[in-house]
């Protein structure tokens, strides 16, 4: 299964277009794995990984819009991965680390982690105008 199978084919139009250098045709969906579930914070909605995004089962219980635009949040992180899959990784986890050591909660570190800000930009624009 890809993202793009998850998609209408104007939502697969939309992702493109607010992600150009990633097309979900290209993209495996799966499941995130219960433990990633639970564990804390990320324990989120869902994962991006090199070539795939995980999905909770919870997030296909999302509205729609926020369902795609939680996608194009994703797609996002697999565009940032594509200048290199251990620079993201290891500027995502300094900038969290650092955050933490300045005090910051979990949730403050992981919001203000630079590629974190981008991708919710872009999901904000797949959501669209309220
Ligand atoms: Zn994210």
């Amino acid at each position: 299964m890809t993202v793009a199978d998850l998609l209408t084919e104007d939502e697969r139009r939309l992702l493109l277009e607010l992600v150009p250098s990633v097309d979900p045709r290209r993209v495996t969906a799966g499941w995130l794995p219960a433990w990633a579930r639970r564990g804390g914070g990320i324990g989120a909605l869902a994962v991006a990984w090199p070539g795939v995004v995980w999905l909770s089962p919870k997030a296909h219980g999302l509205p729609r819009r926020s369902f795609v635009a939680l996608l194009a949040h994703e797609l996002t992180h697999l565009r940032q991965m594509q200048s290199g899959f251990v620079g993201f990784l290891s500027a995502y986890a300094v900038t969290y680390l650092v955050g933490r050591a300045k005090g910051r909660s979990h949730l403050e570190a992981y919001s203000e982690i630079p590629a974190e800000r981008l991708a919710r930009e872009v999901q904000a624009k797949a959501l669209g105008p309220r």
